[in-house]
């Protein structure tokens, strides 16, 4: 019996028959890796290697002392070519490091992360919230003084579309993920651990239900967009709000996505830095499938690994279509946050509009709207860059979760409007 879902949202077509039952093939290691210094949100690190330097496969080559930051490292044995600004997917220039990896390439061995406890050896591992977030994973283990975290919830839901790297994970990995969850669970003094995957997953709820053993649960969550949000999940499995302004642990509840939780299993058990995930190629391409990819591997690259495009890409997603950014260049790194690469014909690329389109009042944003907002009329107030009657409309409440302009029937971009009123609100705010 699936767990009732969260109010709003919405039920686009899957697509991911493509990719869910193909076993996730490591891609092969390319000419080149761009490894970004920011992968991750907080303070980007500073280089630590210099053109001509070797490097091996697990060594720091970048780094910065902020709390909230992840070092990363190079995912080869190999060269340091450049280090300067390249172009990422979410569309600023980043300091990277490029490294020429060597010929032969041992990808089973790496320099071990050091550390003596979970928290040491998950920042030392560079890991960071891979579902998209990315955000220090080792951060997160620390919740705040005086809230308790009573439950840790993995997040197995991978309710866009097209995208199902975390399904064949769960089932490629479960006992894994399981560890990984446990010692989550054991660093935050949580009791109780639930593992909440989308009913439309069945192999992976029995695969996970067979890895779980004493004291973690699985539950199957009905199949709705946007069913992986934090807040939305924590309502669905624990019927807990998170408060306004407030982390999940104000609920009681911490999120983890289940790529970070093996990441996090693989540094604590195995001392391993975070050097590759796996990434869902889909779309227009000629293999579609899931591969393991080293961290720095162009897309341009993966694609080709894929078997390239076929016929005329309409556009080329990073990450899932309701939220990931189109790509202008696909030269662009895969970093640690990438779950995915979906390759849309000009026909399924919903057309780019300008910011003025007619809102018809058909209501349908702010019924399918999990944050209870009124898209339309934040929509409109960003239009006039009328930030004072912005505000009270709660932009800063967006979860970004594109609901609004896919339901949208005049294509009105909303998600684009809202994340601009966002961030002005955001920065209004800082200046008082
Ligand atoms: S306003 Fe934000 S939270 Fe609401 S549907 Fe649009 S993108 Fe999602
Ligand atoms: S869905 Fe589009 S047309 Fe309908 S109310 Fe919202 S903005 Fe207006």
């Amino acid at each position: 019996m699936s767990k009732a879902a969260f109010k709003g949202g919405v039920h686009p077509p899957e697509r991911k028959e493509a990719t869910s039952s193909s076993a996730t093939q490591w891609a092969p290691v390319p000419g080149r890796l761009v490894i970004p210094m920011s992968q991750h949100l907080g303070a980007p690190c500073q280089p630590v290697v210099a053109v001509g330097d070797r490097v091996v496969r697990g060594q720091v080559v970048g780094t910065v002392d902020a709390m909230v930051s992840a070092p990363v490292h190079s995912p080869v044995s190999g060269e340091v070519t450049a280090v300067g600004p390249w172009l990422t997917a979410g569309g600023t220039r980043v300091t990277s490091v490029t490294i020429v990896p060597d010929a032969e390439q041992d990808l089973d061995s790496f320099v071990p992360v050091e550390g003596d406890d979970v928290r040491t050896l998950v920042r030392a591992a560079g890991i960071v919230g891979m579902g998209g977030a990315t955000f220090p994973s080792a951060v997160k283990l620390t919740p705040p003084k005086g809230l308790d975290v009573s439950t840790v919830i993995l997040n197995g839901c991978e309710c866009e579309p097209f995208l199902t790297c975390d399904h064949r994970l769960m089932l490629e990995e479960s006992e894994r993920v399981v560890a990984g969850a446990r010692i989550i669970a054991e660093t935050v003094g949580a009791k109780r651990v639930v593992i909440g995957i989308e009913a439309n997953k069945p192999d992976a709820i029995a695969a996970m239900q067979k890895a779980a053993g004493d004291g973690v649960e699985i539950l199957s969550l009905v199949t709705r967009y946007p069913q992986g949000a934090e807040k939305q999940l924590i309502w669905a499995l624990l019927r807990r709000e998170v408060p306004h302004g407030k982390l999940p642990a104000a609920a009681g509840a911490l999120v983890h996505n289940v790529a970070t939780a093996v990441a996090i299993a693989d540094a604590v058990e195995l001392h391993k830095p975070l050097m590759e995930r796996i990434v869902t190629v889909t779309g227009r391409v000629a293999r579609p499938g899931n591969y393991r990819v080293l961290l720095g591997t162009l897309v341009s690259d993966l694609l080709e690994m894929a078997g390239g495009i076929v016929g005329e890409p309409g556009r080329v997603i990073a990450g899932g279509p309701m939220t990931g950014p189109a790509l202008g260049d696909l030269d662009v790194p895969i970093a640690k946050g990438s779950s995915g690469i979906v390759v849309l014909s000009p026909d399924e690329a919903a057309p780019l509009v300008d910011d003025d389109q007619p809102c018809i009042r058909c209501g349908r944003c702010t019924e399918g709207c999990p944050m209870f907002l009124q898209p339309f009329q934040i929509g409109t107030q960003a239009n006039r860059r009328d930030w004072t009657a912005a505000e009270p409309l709660h932009p800063v409440d967006c979860i970004e979760c594109g609901v609004c302009s896919y339901v949208c029937p005049t294509k009105r971009p909303l998600l684009q409007l809202i994340r601009l009123a966002k961030a002005a609100v955001i920065a209004k705010g800082a200046k008082l």
